[in-house]
């Protein structure tokens, strides 16, 4: 086993990296440990992020990297925690090259990954033309004609919500049938389409939807589509560790990160449900300074204060 650190932080977007931040301009020695696949890596840029909107993914992550690197107390490795035992103050890590690290502390910020819509031609477009958030992609996609990829249960909702981007959107239910009669009835009122047949695929070129095809022979001219993705957890290793999950597979966290296991913090996409970029270093700050604290209070307890 290698040396023991303050702390190891597993994942390495703008969660890990803000915490690991703010652990190295607090002295502590911390390893970071990233897969390097984030969720957002389909997408060229990242907006809404204060200095930083519009810039791609990698880019991030260059600049984080580069100013992280003034604080030497902090290393980065490329490997993926395979295994993690352990308790406050004796984690070890096992990674998928087979080095076993140890920690004191140990931070989640993993992110969380989409599940594969089973859906023909979205893969293609997913990034360029098709998007999650109108938080994140809605500016680029104003006022152009889009279909909303979304079950029924959640249609009336994301409809007012992107109203606020573009009244020319199209709601395609690509086959659930959980819509109730009283949101269909303020759809149509509000002029809404509504289709429900399955979706047969997808069509663009170069990444730009042409249209939406369905079962029934509909076809769905468009220029961009937000569809609501399944996710989980990027990692099995919180739950492995025991930690608190909530029902839709979030660690629960109290302000500072803090996970029901001691010593095991949980931060970004992984501890929240919030996805922004934002949130989720603001979040990785927040338990970075969780951590940096209870550090400081274990090591003042045992006098070591010279
Ligand atoms: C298509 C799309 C577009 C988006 N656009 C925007 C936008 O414009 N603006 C915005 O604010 N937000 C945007 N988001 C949301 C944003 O990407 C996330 O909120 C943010 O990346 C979360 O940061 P994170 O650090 O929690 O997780 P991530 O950025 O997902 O990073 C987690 C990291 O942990 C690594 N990891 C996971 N498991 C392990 C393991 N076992 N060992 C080692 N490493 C591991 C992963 O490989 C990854 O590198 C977008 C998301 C998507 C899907």
């Amino acid at each position: 086993m290698t040396m023991t650190y303050d702390c190891i932080i597993i994942g390495g977007g703008p969660a890990g990296l803000n915490a690991g931040l703010v652990l190295g301009r607090a002295r502590k020695n911390v390893l970071i440990l990233d897969e390097g696949r984030p969720r957002n890596q389909v997408t060229r840029e990242t907006h809404g992020f204060l200095t930083r909107d519009g810039v791609s993914p990698s880019e991030f992550r260059r600049i984080a990297k580069e100013q992280i690197s003034a604080y030497p107390s902090v290393t980065f490795v490329a490997d993926i925690a395979a295994s993690i035992t352990g308790t406050d103050g004796h984690f070890q890590i096992t990674t998928a090259q087979g080095i076993t690290h140890g920690s004191k502390k140990v931070l989640f910020a993993v992110g969380k990954k989409d599940v594969p819509l089973d859906i023909q031609g979205l893969a293609d477009v997913y990034g360029t033309s098709a998007f999650v958030c109108p938080y994140c992609d809605g500016w680029e996609l104003r006022d152009q004609a889009l279909v909303l990829i979304v079950n029924g249960a959640h249609a009336a909702h994301f409809a007012k919500v992107m109203s606020g981007w573009t009244k020319r959107f199209t709601i395609c239910l690509n086959g659930s049938d959980d819509m109730t009669s009283a949101d269909r009835e303020e759809l149509t009122q509000h002029n809404v389409p509504i289709y429900d047949a399955p979706i047969r695929s997808i069509v663009s070129t170069e990444g730009i939807v042409q249209y939406v095809e369905l079962e029934d022979g509909a076809i769905l001219p468009c220029t961009g589509i937000f569809f609501g993705p399944k996710l989980v957890t990027a990692s099995g290793l919180p739950k492995t560790l025991g930690c608190e999950m909530t029902e839709t597979g979030t660690v629960v966290v109290d302000k500072f990160g803090k996970t029901s296991v001691p010593g095991v913090y949980g931060a970004g996409d992984a501890a929240t449900e919030m996805y922004q970029a934002i949130t989720a270093a603001s979040l990785g700050a927040l338990a970075g300074i969780g951590i940096n604290s209870e550090l400081l209070m274990e090591d003042w307890g045992r006098g070591h204060d010279q």
